[in-house]
């Protein structure tokens, strides 16, 4: 079944946007409940029933304060 859901959650504890999304892992068909967490401070930030996996990644905002200067 395509549809993955693929989604931008704001983290609540640190204010990172991070990007989740559902990678689904055919021919299991045993839906858990996975969680998402926040890359950059560990945060659960989404919670469903899947028969995949949630990979998490930190979108960048442009209007952010680059650290790297
Ligand atoms: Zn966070």
């Amino acid at each position: 079944m395509a549809g993955a859901r693929n989604q931008e959650i704001r983290c609540e504890k640190c204010g990172k946007l991070v990007f989740v999304f559902e990678q689904l892992l055919g021919g299991i068909g045993c839906k858990e409940r996975e969680e998402a967490y926040c890359p950059n401070c560990g945060n659960e930030v989404y919670a469903a029933m899947t028969d995949g996996t949630f990979l998490t990644k930190i979108i960048e905002e442009a209007n952010e304060q680059s650290v790297n200067n």
